[in-house]
Order: C-alpha cells, then structure tokens, then sequence
C-alpha cells in the first residue's frame, strides 16, 4: 500500500480525514519514509509489550552506550523525592538513541508505571498513530517525561519533584543531542520553557532550549485531544510543523558541511 494512501487511512481513522482528505494525496506526501511498519488502526493498538529501561530502537553510538546505561540506572535507583515510594518502576525514556527527534511528555501514568515506558497507554496510541501519519514513526524519535516516576492519581507534577528529576532529562538531551524537540502538553511545554504562558500562545513557533539552543516546538497532550477530538487538528498542524522544521534543520546543517 502506497505510503500516502496509508497516512491517508490513519488520519482517517484519527478523526481528521474531514480535514486533510479534501487534499490531493501529493499535498500529505510523507517527507521522510517510515522506517517501520504502520501500528495497527488506533482504535485497535495493542499496549507495546514492557521493555526494559531504556529500551532502545538501535544501539547508541559507541562510547554512549556505558553513558546511558549508567544513566538508566541511576533513575532506576532514585529516591531523590518522594515519588520513589508509590512507584512499580521508573520510566526511564524509549527510543532510538540516535533520534533527531525528542518527545517530551509529563509524566508517567499508570501504563507506563505498570510497564516502564513512557506512553504505553491510550494517550501513547494516539501520540504514535499521529507521530505515523507525519512519517515519524515511534521507533524513529525518543521519547522521555519531565519526571520519570508516576504522581498519584495522575495529578500535575509539583515544583519540587520536577527540581529533582530535571537533571535526568537534561542529560538524555546532552547524550541525544536532538536536532529539535516537541514538548506534549502544558507542564512539559511550561517547563522546558520556563514560562506560565498558556500552551495555545507558545504552539506555533520555534522556541529554543538550552545551552546547545535546540529548536523545541510545542503541541497539545494526546490526552487532552482524547478529551477535545476537535483540537486534533491544530495538534495535526504542529505536527507537520515538525516535519518541516526537522526538514528545514536538515537543509541548514547539509548547506553549512558542503
Ligand atoms: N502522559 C505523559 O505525559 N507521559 C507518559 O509517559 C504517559 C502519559
């Protein structure tokens, strides 16, 4: 099946055909091909099986290997805030440790508590069909939380257990090195940015994280979409937004080596 035809589909089966289908298959062509095969229909995702942390799509490059492995296993011993004492697990961080991608979420629920990875459970589907449909499949991009152990009753992360664990993200990103970043939801977004400005003033733009100045590119939570299906759209834009964001970074660093 065509790749266009394919995306097509799923963005159907999203709740977005309405918008995107009036379109010519050539306008949603895929800017880069998936590099796996497509995750069943939303509706009928199974829950990835548990991996262990960090479960990685590809080795890391050599002599990053001993880094993250050290890393993961400092999360995994944490107590640096109370959290530790409620957790199943820590939920380290999944992907390919050489993504140009990275996908910054909240916080672990009670899926990915359960089963030590990060978006496992329906708001994950939903993040992974959509990373799909914009020819970023899951195993393609990395994926961690602003904290890595699971608040009680899902309630928002507080200051103090996000001063703790901050320092853990900040090092995936130094061994990542990702060209950009997408931070999913409120908390991630204000976070990461340091800011109280609401999400639906910072999706849009390209803001810039960190010492390095990684480009970071804000969107909705999958969870909030499950609630608002109206918003898919706009989060669906982001999306293309990063497609063209990672395409344009990509043209840049190509231009300046030549
Ligand atoms: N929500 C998040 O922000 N992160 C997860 O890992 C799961 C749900």
């Amino acid at each position: 099946m065509g790749r266009d035809l394919r995306s097509a589909q799923y963005l159907e089966a999203l709740g977005l055909e309405s918008w995107v289908l009036r379109r010519p298959a050539a306008s949603i062509a895929i800017a880069a091909p998936p590099r796996e095969s497509p995750p069943p229909a939303p509706a009928h995702v199974p829950a990835p099986a548990p991996a262990p942390a960090p479960a990685l799509a590809r080795p890391p490059a050599p002599g990053r290997a001993t880094d993250w492995r050290a890393l993961a296993e400092e999360v995994a011993a944490c107590v640096r805030c109370r959290l530790h004492e409620r957790r199943t697990q820590t939920v380290f961080g999944v992907g390919d440790p050489a993504a140009e991608l990275l996908v910054i979420g909240e916080a672990p629920g009670a899926d990915e508590d359960r089963q030590g990875e990060p978006f496992v459970g329906r708001s994950g589907q939903l993040l992974n069909s959509m990373l799909f449909a914009a020819g970023l499949p899951r195993a393609t991009v990395y994926i961690a939380n602003i904290i890595k152990c699971r608040p009680p009753d899902n309630r928002d992360p507080l200051p103090e257990e996000v001063r703790c664990c901050m320092p853990y993200l900040h090092r995936q990103i130094d061994l990542l090195g990702p060209r950009l970043m997408l931070a999913v939801g409120r908390v991630a977004a204000q976070t990461l940015l340091d800011t109280d400005t609401p999400i639906g003033k910072l999706r849009g733009a390209v803001h810039r994280f960190g010492a390095r100045n990684t480009p970071l590119i804000v969107t909705y939570h999958p969870a909030y979409l499950l609630r608002s299906p109206r918003e898919k759209r706009r989060a669906w834009d982001d999306l293309r937004f990063v497609r063209g964001e990672l395409a344009r970074q990509r043209a840049s660093t190509s231009g300046a080596s030549a």
